[in-house]
């Protein structure tokens, strides 16, 4: 599973972007008349359009690899780039014809590029490369040039561009291709979706009655029921048309294998190698017990600096969630950050021993989380340029009960996110200026410090009284919101203690102060602006934020620990006593871990119905009245580095550099020149 800025679990108030809304990207009538509103990116962005947002992110540590771990980068990252045509035929089949077309009127039109009309159709291009295709990468719905047609197809004419008018009418006709995922129960899901998943005439009944068939309930290590294939209609016989070499989509997959073989030799051990053989077996047979064979030695392949995610693997866009788009991620460690993981993780009975449980709940013997964090050096297909920031997999269950998982988040991504997100947020929620500076300097290390925290230590911490249940049994519907707390309460706790300092992690109680500021801004205030007006609190991770942050101010109000003020209509929150408000925080994770411990469900319930589910209204639009001046782009994507190999007169690669300016356009146009391998 991948795990999105949108859903995150911990993410420094600052990168909280606004929600999901769907008007943001709503197929709006041509605005002609109108006066076209121009975006353009500040100098924190690459680009700014429509709802999007491009970052550039930086490498931390590659200039430490040897010739060969920067070969074997570079290798997975030309792997990953050769399978980038696949995902947008996946998407929907005619996304390539379209793609290649708005490519050669952007690199070859010489008419005016500063009226509007030009800019609304560059829009749509770069919507286009965004969202590998043309519907929307998160909502789904299909997106129009707002551009007219004939606008169009003059820069059609003037650049010899030729589309068939079934393509044009793909792109221009409203009722046409309308959604890539159609996820409505009173819809034939499969023939209403235009992803290219399914061939013509196939049904949804069809496709379940394949699979129902194919499908062995006693069967305790399950293959991935069509993963890699297009299930298609030919000659009234139903049958998986499978995405291997010589198969469907084989020209880019041997380019991937092409690339994957370069890298065998330079797999940094034994495990390594093993899997990207594997990986290539699987690519040449299409054998989905290759796949899994190849998932059980990628989860044992740990010891690594450089890993990879290349494959069919998530079916987020598939309405029956069988088959995946492709993707490739290519990863570093990050030395830094691995370090501070270290040194948490060593310290998790101390943690543990200290903490402000009641000693009966406290783990004798803790263990903590094993949690990675990376640095992205390359993304391709269905995780670019909209990426994920932390990735746990692989995917198929039994693999990850026999032979466990790997989560990594994706350290150089967040911080990009972070420096991004500017400090227009904090500005404007922030009480006073002693908050915003603290912000501003310690607020990334703090953010990152308090999910080191929440992760290794928190989730680890704390255990069930003998006879008591599993918490999802006896917490019920309460069981992620209660237990995100607690984790959270952990990292809140440590954050603002001596030993971290001790430890060497925090230079000294201000990044603590600086998580604390944050954590009650966004919790009461922030993160309303991803709620939809007049709605209750229901994403978990933000019922957590909600309920922790409401109760330490309800419970320190008499020694007035949080005062809430209101200057000029706006409300802030100011922290007046620091010591305090820890001591509230333990309290409160005393009273959950209890609650989890003693499988007192009446308690949990009333806790989160209480403090974490309510929102008052005048409150959450003063939120989005604050916010929408802002102009924050609801979704943001990346530019990727590019690798350059440096030979010598041989033809001997003897280093790799990084060249990391390309702007959006720029880089979409190299690719769509460089990788364009299919049809
Ligand atoms: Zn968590």
């Amino acid at each position: 599973m991948k795990i999105t800025l949108l859903s995150a679990s911990i993410i420094a108030s600052s990168i909280l972007f606004s929600s999901c809304s769907d008007s943001s990207h709503s197929n709006e009538e041509n605005s002609n008349n109108e006066k076209v509103e121009r975006k353009s990116p500040n100098d924190r962005q690459v680009d700014r359009f429509a709802d999007i947002q491009v970052l550039r992110y930086d490498i931390q540590g590659f200039d430490k690899l040897s010739l060969n771990q920067k070969k074997l980068v570079y290798f997975l990252a030309q792997a990953g780039l050769a399978g980038r045509d696949i995902n947008y035929d996946q998407n929907n089949p005619y996304n390539l014809k379209i793609r290649k077309a708005l490519e050669n009127m952007i690199a070859n039109y010489e008419g005016d590029k500063t009226s509007d009309d030009w800019y609304l159709f560059e829009t749509y291009a770069k919507q286009v490369w965004f969202a590998n295709g043309i519907h929307h990468h998160y909502g789904m719905d299909k997106m129009l040039p707002k551009c007219s047609k004939e606008y169009f197809e003059e820069v059609m004419d003037a650049t010899n561009t030729k589309l068939d008018a079934e393509t044009m009418d793909v792109i221009f006709n409203p009722n046409v291709a309308m959604k890539r995922k159609n996820k409505d129960s009173n819809v034939d899901m499969i023939v209403a979706s235009a992803n290219g998943f399914y061939g013509k005439g196939v049904t949804q009944k069809m496709a379940e009655e394949f699979y129902a068939a194919k499908t062995d309930k006693n069967d305790p290590r399950p293959v991935e029921h069509g993963l890699n294939s297009t299930l298609i209609l030919k000659d009234g016989k139903i049958y998986e048309d499978v995405w291997k070499s010589g198969g469907k989509y084989g020209k880019a997959i041997d380019k991937i294998i092409y690339w994957l073989e370069q890298a065998v030799p330079v797999a940094e051990n034994k495990d390594q190698k093993a899997a990207i053989e594997k990986l290539i077996e699987y690519y040449k047979t299409g054998d989905l017990k290759t796949w899994d064979e190849y998932n059980i030695l990628w989860a044992k392949s740990t010891q690594g600096d450089i890993d990879w995610i290349n494959g069919f693997i998530e079916v987020y866009g598939d309405a029956l969630g069988k088959r995946a788009n492709f993707e490739s991620i290519v990863q570093i460690t990050d030395f830094e950050a691995s370090k501070q993981m270290q040194v948490v993780a060593q310290n998790a009975q101390w943690f543990e021993d200290n903490s402000p449980l009641m000693p009966e709940h406290k783990k004798k013997k803790v263990k903590g989380v094993s949690y990675k964090v990376v640095q992205v050096a390359s993304e391709s297909g269905d995780a670019s340029p909209s990426t994920p920031i932390g990735v746990n997999l692989p995917n198929n269950n039994w693999i990850r009960q026999e032979y466990g998982s790997k989560s990594v988040s994706l350290g150089n991504i967040i911080a990009a996110y972070d420096k991004a997100g500017g400090p227009g947020m904090t500005k404007e929620f922030a009480h006073d200026q002693e908050e915003i500076d603290r912000a501003e300097k310690y607020g990334y290390l703090a953010g990152k410090l308090h999910t080191a925290l929440h992760e290794v230590v928190g989730h680890a911490s704390g255990q069930i009284n003998p006879g008591v249940g599993q918490p999802s049994e006896t917490m019920k519907n309460y069981a992620s919101t209660l237990e995100e707390a607690r984790a959270d309460l952990v990292g809140l706790y440590y954050i603002m203690d001596n030993k971290l300092v001790e430890l060497g992690l925090i230079p000294s109680l201000e990044v603590g102060k600086a998580e604390y500021d944050g954590y009650i801004r966004n919790g009461m205030l922030t993160q309303l602006q991803r709620l939809e007006i007049g709605k209750n609190v229901e994403e978990e991770h933000m019922q957590n934020r909600q309920l922790v942050a409401s109760w330490v101010i309800e419970k320190g109000k008499k020694d007035n620990v949080i005062e809430r003020i209101e200057r000029n209509g706006k409300i802030y929150y100011n922290i007046n006593d620091y010591n305090k408000l820890r001591v509230l925080f333990g309290d409160l994770l005393r009273e959950i871990q209890r609650i989890k411990s003693e499988g007192d469900y009446k308690a949990g319930k009333n806790l989160v119905e209480t403090y974490g589910v309510k929102v008052d209204k005048a409150v959450h639009q003063q939120v989005l009245d604050r916010v929408a001046p802002l102009d924050i782009a609801p979704y943001s994507g990346f530019v990727n580095p590019v690798f350059v190999p440096v030979m010598d007169a041989q033809n001997n690669i003897i280093d790799i550099k990084i060249e990391n300016n390309m702007n959006f356009v720029e880089q979409m146009l190299y690719y769509g020149k460089t990788y364009g391998i299919l049809e």
